[in-house]
């Protein structure tokens, strides 16, 4: 499907076995690993939470987390099993701006300084599959971002990985309910 692409939020190493590790990580990677064996080729595009030392989203600044995904660290990197399918191009960093918290990787920057919505307009991509962690933050921000832009959004329902079960249910059911699919 050439007007298709595969976006994958945050499977980063803070995210899956770091500060902020997440439960279903590894099976969520893993299936993704799959499912990229199964849909190839197909334009895939990163986002990675790449924050400055002095986040406001850390608990020293006043916020919710502790420090993860700090530039320059293994915490920021892209899993191994992931990065051969990594093309600097298409890999969008979120969370630069030490005043802001930025979940969704809509407004997501690659090198180059081209945002993720500008970059899949220019792909003439319509269809946007969504795999990644957490799904009740920069899982969900992030589908919703894309399915205001217009884009027909589905959700990888096995490669997502979530800080609380509490919190991912909830936040599959308002996916669902807003119109994204989920398989
Ligand atoms: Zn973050």
């Amino acid at each position: 499907m050439k007007d298709s692409a595969l976006i994958v939020v945050d499977m980063i190493y803070d995210f899956i076995d770091g500060s902020l590790a997440c439960q279903e990580a590894d099976k969520a990677v893993a299936n993704t690993v799959e499912y990229i064996g199964r849909n190839h080729p197909y334009p895939i595009l990163f986002i990675r939470d790449h924050h400055p030392a002095n986040h406001c989203s850390f608990a020293a600044q006043g916020g919710p987390w502790p420090p993860h995904c700090v530039q320059g660290t293994r915490g920021a990197e892209i899993h191994k099993d992931l990065l051969p399918f990594a093309e600097e191009e298409l890999c969008f960093c979120k969370g630069e701006d030490p005043s802001r918290e930025q979940y969704s990787g809509f407004e997501g920057k690659n090198e180059a300084g081209q945002s993720l919505g500008e970059v899949l307009g220019l792909m003439e991509i319509d269809n946007v599959v969504i795999c990644g962690i957490a799904t009740e933050f920069c899982v969900l921000n992030t589908a919703e971002d894309l399915l205001k832009a217009g884009f027909k959004v589905t959700v990888l329902k096995d490669c997502i990985a979530y800080v609380e079960a509490q919190g991912h249910k909830e936040a599959l059911e308002a996916m669902k309910a807003e119109g994204i699919r989920l398989i």
